[in-house]
């Protein structure tokens, strides 16, 4: 029996996460999954209520689940997403960016996978006023943290086209930076030397992900660059609404959508649950393979083809995708493909 703690979220979160919970009904039906699920109150409305973003008894229930599935959260997501990662030292941002079957992508070519540090960069969140208007911020980059995440991308590009490309502005930063990428190559070179590796600043790498998103197949980068590339990439694959991510420790891990909590287009009826879903189908993957258990990886890998078969009939696709369809009506017609 897994225990999997869920964040509804804010916006349309809870619209998306209900969406997810339809088909994953079906699937722990069909499959005969043993799973319970634990809502958590976190973000603007546990601000609201409690005067904090993730309350201690949310905190507590989080800290004694195997996974996390988390919708998009709003104004308080960097205080949510920012203490469960480096709470539960989820250090590995994984975030693949490929155009889906009948989606109208930017660049159709597209098929990488973004891997993020996440628990260094500016993301310690030391900054400080010091005197006469001045403030400044601390940059935190460390040959451990380095490693690790460097030692996940070169794994991911063994199942791939086995190229990393480290990302990093080396050039300015030349001691934090410079460590990253010294790293990246240390641990390429001695543990995976059959994985090809090349650089490529961050301004520069930008542009390539819009213009020959191709010669990419797996970046590590660090956590600032990473959070600004993965979106870039999100949008070039289609649409935001689409893309998913996983943030992976050594023990727990949490799924999340990569687009934000849409207030624009929240309590419409009109959001893409297409992110949710497949967060979902990777929770019910990375939970089944490091137990195992094959129904859970079949049931993840079988919500990945229903989901993908919806998208490319095209007929019952949401606003962001060109069609007119509800959240619901695709929710159906991904539930009908399982
Ligand atoms: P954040 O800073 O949290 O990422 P944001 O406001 O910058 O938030 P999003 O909330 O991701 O960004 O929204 C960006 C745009 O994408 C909005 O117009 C929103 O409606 C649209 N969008 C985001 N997610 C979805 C979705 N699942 N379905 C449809 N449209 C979406």
């Amino acid at each position: 029996m897994f225990r999997v703690a869920v964040i509804e979220g804010d916006g349309i979160g809870p619209e998306i996460i209900d969406a997810t919970f339809k088909v994953l009904a079906k699937l722990v039906a069909k499959y005969r999954l043993e799973i319970e699920f634990v809502k958590v109150e976190a973000g603007d409305n546990a601000v609201r209520k409690y005067g904090v973003a993730v309350p201690e008894e949310s905190w507590k229930t989080i800290k004694g689940c195997d996974a996390i599935l988390k919708g998009p959260v709003g104004e308080s997501a960097g205080d949510v997403v920012v203490k469960i990662r480096r709470g539960l030292d989820l250090y590995a941002n994984i975030r693949p960016s490929k155009a889906l079957p009948g989606v109208k992508a930017l660049k159709p070519n597209i098929d990488l996978v973004i891997v993020r540090e996440n628990t260094e960069d500016v993301y310690v969140r030391a900054e400080y006023v010091l005197p006469e208007d001045v403030s400044i911020a601390i940059r935190v980059i460390s040959r451990k943290a380095s490693q690790r995440i460097a030692r996940k991308a070169f794994e991911i590009a063994k199942g791939r086209r086995k190229k990393v490309t480290v990302v990093h502005k080396a050039n300015v930063l030349t001691v934090t930076d410079g460590l990253f990428k010294s790293t990246v190559y240390d641990v390429g070179r001695r543990e995976f030397p059959d994985i090809e590796i090349d650089e490529m600043y961050i301004d520069a790498a930008v542009m390539d992900i819009v213009r020959k998103p191709e010669r990419f197949d797996v970046i590590v980068t660090t956590n600032l660059y990473g959070d600004i590339l993965s979106d870039l990439a999100a949008y070039v694959s289609g649409s935001i609404g689409l893309a998913a991510s996983a943030n992976i420790g050594d023990e727990k891990a949490m799924f999340e959508p990569i687009h934000g909590a849409a207030f624009d287009i929240a309590g419409k009826g009109i959001a893409n649950p297409t992110a949710m879903m497949l967060s979902a189908a990777w929770m019910l993957k990375w939970l089944g393979e490091r137990s195992n258990s094959r129904s859970y990886v079949e049931a993840g890998k079988a919500l990945e083809k229903a989901i993908e078969a919806t998208l490319a009939d095209g007929k019952i696709l949401t606003p962001d995708l060109g069609g007119s369809a509800t959240t619901a009506e695709f929710t159906e017609a991904v539930i009908s493909r399982l």
